[in-house]
């Protein structure tokens, strides 16, 4: 079988490793340098336990997550799911040198558009397109309006400061006057060593955006100063978007969709480098069960991540309808030290209370990590 794989981002990465491992002849393409051009807090929420150990551009596991409201709370989160802070450039790297090694033939600076695409659904068995959002299938049959219908929107700085104080933990903060039609919303502060972090703020789009009411750009340098942050050098600046759930259709003839192609980033923070990894990785055993095992493949991603999108829809159901100051409380009673206030927080968001276990208690046997 011989697979093409548009992308050589963790999506396209990752179906390219799994996919030799089941003997399939695979061409990747991407069109910079592997690891060049990527706008990314480089913070990966590991729901589904891909990664193993540091090493390779994986540079430390997260404990804790500081969340900000009205106060600030710790949040141990890496108790029951692991965080870990990424160089996506070296990560992605040494991902494409594995491949290489492991007989991927990769094509670096060379873009695929849409006219050649059409080519090569004549020229391979199966097409993985893992080129990110909006997808250059998206460009060949006239669906990238999908990926605007509801987004993430993102704005963020790579800054070099003293990060003594918060490193090896992140942050988050919750922004007080942010209207609920923008909703889910927050600041981030991801430091990555002690003297670098990627900072940024992020809040969601439905429909038109109305630049003049949203100006992510003036909302990070206010949220910069009120940190203390304002003598720190900007070394890189960037902006993207995150489509906030899977497109409605995902395979078009022999091409398949995987990662931010197929619209697979967490609704509630944009986060999106676990599902382009399992995506690619279920993209590629797909093609290799043939036409069974494509049609399955929308249901096999559902199964791998319905718990964590259940939990994820309630929350942003919380962020919506909950005041500055009632969401403030929650954070409050989830994070608080005595057992009893964690309780009567469980008894005053029972729906909440009751997806989180169900996705901390599911465990599911996961597929075969390449790597
Ligand atoms: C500002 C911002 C911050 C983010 N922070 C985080 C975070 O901290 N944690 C997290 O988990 N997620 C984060 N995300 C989301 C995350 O970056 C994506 O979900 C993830 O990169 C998706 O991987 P992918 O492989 O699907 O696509 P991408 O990483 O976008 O990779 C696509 C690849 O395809 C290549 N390509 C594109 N078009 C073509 C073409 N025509 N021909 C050949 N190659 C092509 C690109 O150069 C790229 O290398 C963030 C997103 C933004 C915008």
């Amino acid at each position: 079988m011989k697979a093409a794989i548009i992308g050589a981002g963790p999506g396209g990465l990752y179906a390219a490793l799994a996919a030799v491992k089941h003997n399939v002849q695979v061409d990747l393409f991407e069109k910079r340098n592997v690891g060049e051009g990527i706008v990314c807090g480089e913070c990966i929420f590991d729901s589904l336990d891909i990664m193993k150990e540091p090493g390779r551009g994986l540079m430390h596991p997260v404990d804790e997550v500081v969340l900000q409201g009205r106060g600030c709370y710790a949040f141990p989160l890496g108790r029951h799911r692991k965080l870990w802070m990424l160089d996506r450039r070296s990560w992605q790297q040494d991902l494409a040198r594995c491949a290489v090694n492991h007989g991927v033939a990769l094509y670096e600076h060379t873009k695929i558009t849409p006219a050649r695409l059409l080519e090569m659904k004549k020229e391979y068995d199966w097409i993985i397109d893992a080129s990110g959002a909006p997808s250059v299938t998206s460009r060949l049959n006239h669906f990238s309006n999908d990926y605007f219908k509801e987004y993430l929107l993102a704005h963020q700085v790579v800054l070099a400061g003293d990060f003594s104080a918060l490193w090896p933990r992140i942050k988050i903060v919750f922004l007080p006057d942010m209207p609920a039609d923008y909703q889910p919303a927050y600041a981030w502060i991801f430091p990555k060593d002690t003297g670098r972090a990627n900072v940024g703020v992020v809040c969601t789009v439905r429909g038109t955006l109305k630049k003049d009411k949203l100006d992510l750009k003036k909302m990070l340098a206010q949220m910069i100063s009120k940190e203390g942050l304002d003598g720190a050098q900007v070394l890189e600046r960037g902006s993207g978007m995150a489509a906030a759930g899977m497109l409605p259709r995902l395979v078009y003839d022999n091409i398949i969709l995987a990662g931010d192609a197929a619209g697979l980033t967490s609704p509630l923070h944009g986060g999106g480098i676990d599902m382009a990894c399992l995506s690619g990785v279920l993209a590629a055993e797909a093609i290799v069960n043939g036409g069974r095992g494509v049609a399955a493949y929308r249901e096999t991603l559902n199964h791998y991540t319905q718990e964590k999108l259940a939990l994820e829809k309630v929350t942003i159901q919380k962020m919506k309808t909950l005041n500055f100051e009632q969401f403030d409380d929650l954070l409050g009673g989830i994070t608080s030290k005595n057992i009893f206030a964690r309780f009567r927080t469980a008894l005053g968001h029972l729906g909440m209370f009751y997806v989180t276990l169900k996705w901390f208690g599911t465990k599911k046997k996961m597929p075969d990590w390449p790597v």
